[in-house]
């Protein structure tokens, strides 16, 4: 168990940002990951500023065609979303993959992006968006999701909180593509990979393509070589057929009780490969 010493239910983000400036404590969102990691490293005299009660962190809204999502929005808010199933149908798809609807109903974007973890289902996706991230601390700055992850559960956050994710129109709009979630049930599992590819097609050529795994590196990694390797470049079977070697070069997964590191490169492979070409078959 754990004890608490403190916890502030904030109504207001000045009011949250005062307490985080002025506290050693840990941000709870939805609390689906960070009470059950809390319960189990056994800590005491914990101080806890819960966000999930401030609305101006929630919702999703369309700004100039971009799409802003609240950080303390639910996968289940997001799920439903019409803007989200109009224009990113993907993501819509890609979190109806997290645990089961009870997780769904409490978990939230920010938290799967903020826990840093390899295996956070929203994160490949996001990283295909080019998603930036508003944190605000003492300052407010925006960061490209991509910058975010520094390592093993290491995230680019100091005493700060992220309070929306902006998908900016020119990274959504005619692309195409999905998440595939491979894991051994299809409900309360996490992945053993996942992989998210968006492609722009035009006139047989492939004008832009975003690739991105999780489970694959100690963080969720976009492969920007692969990449650089097949935009401008005209589809045929040999060059959709490459991405299987090219991944290979930029990932780095480990052997793990989920699987070997023989059988999660081999996935990479193949999963690449089938994503790759679901994606450009959506396009054309
Ligand atoms: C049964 C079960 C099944 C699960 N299955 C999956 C799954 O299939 N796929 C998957 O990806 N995840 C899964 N998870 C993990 C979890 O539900 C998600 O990662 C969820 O998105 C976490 O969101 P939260 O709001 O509950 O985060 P919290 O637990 O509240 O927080 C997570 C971390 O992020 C920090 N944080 C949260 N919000 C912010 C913010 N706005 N600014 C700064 N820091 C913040 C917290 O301090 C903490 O370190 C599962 C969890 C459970 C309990």
């Amino acid at each position: 168990m754990f004890t608490i010493k403190d916890n502030l239910n904030a109504k207001t983000l000045p009011e949250a940002l005062q307490y985080l400036k002025n506290n050693d404590c840990v941000i709870v969102a939805g609390g689906s990951d960070i009470l059950v990691e809390l319960r189990d490293k056994h800590k005491e005299n914990l101080s806890l500023l819960s966000i999930g009660g401030i609305d101006e962190l929630k919702g999703i809204k369309l700004v100039d065609g971009d799409i802003q999502i609240g950080s303390t929005t639910t996968f289940t808010e997001i799920i439903e979303n019409k803007l989200v199933k109009e224009n990113l149908p993907y993501l819509s798809e890609c979190l109806k993959t997290i645990a089961a609807p009870q997780t769904r109903n409490v978990g939230t974007i920010g938290g799967n992006i903020c826990n840093g973890m390899t295996s956070a289902d929203s994160a490949p996706i996001l990283l295909c968006l080019n998603a930036e991230l508003v944190l605000e601390g003492e300052t407010t700055r925006t960061i490209n999701i991509y910058d975010f992850y520094l390592g093993f559960k290491k995230v680019d956050l100091n005493k700060e909180i992220l309070t929306k994710i902006i998908i900016k129109k020119k990274n959504y709009l005619n692309y195409f593509g999905g998440y595939h979630k491979y894991a051994l049930r299809n409900a309360l599992d996490i992945a053993i990979q996942g992989v998210s590819v968006l492609v722009k097609v035009d006139n047989n050529v492939l004008t832009d393509v975003k690739i991105a795994y999780g489970v694959a590196y100690a963080y969720p990694k976009r492969c920007l070589e692969t990449e650089k390797q097949l935009i401008g470049k005209e589809i045929t079977d040999e060059l959709v057929e490459s991405i299987k070697e090219l991944v290979l070069k930029e990932l780095k997964p480990i052997d793990h009780f989920s699987g070997s590191k023989e059988f999660k490169m081999h996935l990479a492979s193949e999963l690449g490969y089938r994503m790759l070409t679901e994606a450009i078959n959506k396009a054309i």
